[in-house]
């Protein structure tokens, strides 16, 4: 089956070297991967931008995104608007954004001098993403209140903590549930194609 990321990169199969794949190999057409995106966007709308943001890098989903979860915040969790906003950002960078780590390019290994062969990234211990540490969040959070308006580490951890981390689980459950419809349309589709 196709993956998420080739059907979010509209990327068919067909169109790869102009011929006809073999058939009951892949039949999709270009229609039949718009038809399936349509049936996403309309069934899982947070996750299917979450999916538009992350693999299309489309800017727009990732706006949305960032004002549906700033409203969520300020509502459902009563955080003030400014913080609401900046959690929204930072949790959106934190899953959607590529967050690649520079020393090893997203392997996982680099080279070292001292080494010289291929070790574990020390930068990322062999993750391949960057994610910040509480206290790393923190100062990227607190950087980005006003300067007449910062908290202290506690402060975060009592107050903004386990507001950001719901915000991430949030997003990684639409996410999923994205993916996971999205398999079952195209399941679908291939069981009628090859019907
Ligand atoms: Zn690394």
């Amino acid at each position: 089956m196709m993956s998420i990321e080739r059907l979010y990169s509209r990327e068919c199969p067909k169109s790869l070297t102009g011929e006809p794949t073999k058939p009951g190999l892949n039949p999709m057409t270009s229609a039949d991967i718009l038809n399936i995106l349509a049936q996403v966007q309309r069934h899982e709308p947070v996750g299917n931008m979450i999916l538009q943001a992350k693999i299309q890098l489309d800017k727009n989903s990732r706006n949305k995104l960032v004002k549906t979860f700033t409203a969520w915040l300020h509502h459902d969790k009563s955080i003030n608007i400014l913080m609401s906003a900046i959690i929204a950002e930072n949790a959106i960078h934190e899953v959607c954004d590529t967050c690649i780590c520079d020393k090893c390019k997203g392997n996982g290994e680099a080279i070292y001098k001292k080494e010289r062969k291929l070790v574990t990234c020390t930068k990322c211990q062999g993750v391949g993403r960057i994610i910040l540490t509480t206290k790393q969040l923190y100062l990227t959070i607190n950087s980005q209140r006003p300067s007449d308006n910062k908290m202290t580490f506690e402060q975060f951890n009592e107050l903004y903590y386990s507001v950001y981390m719901d915000a991430v689980d949030r997003l990684n459950v639409a996410e999923s549930a994205a993916k996971r419809f999205a398999h079952e349309v195209m399941d679908r589709l291939n069981k009628d194609l090859a019907a």
